[in-house]
């Protein structure tokens, strides 16, 4: 698709690393399947790899971990 940011680039099929802080807790994802705009960068996530994202991460928080670094896989 035509990025909406830039209104130039075309996006294409890649990953990102999306990092989620609540309170104390940092959890980051890596390989987060996304769209990157060719010309300026500009990342899509998918809304439901968003949902996704912010499920694990609540999972993480409540088991009290403070800092995660994981790779992304998305939930059954
Ligand atoms: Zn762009």
């Amino acid at each position: 698709m035509k990025c909406m940011i830039c209104k130039h680039g075309e996006t294409q099929e890649g990953t990102t690393t999306i990092t989620l802080e609540r309170g104390t807790s940092t959890i980051v994802f890596k390989d987060v399947p996304a769209l990157v705009c060719d010309n300026c960068g500009e990342k899509y996530v998918e809304d439901k790899i968003t949902k996704s994202l912010l499920k694990n991460a609540n999972d993480i928080i409540k088991s009290g971990v403070e800092v995660d670094i994981r790779k992304f896989q998305i939930a059954a």
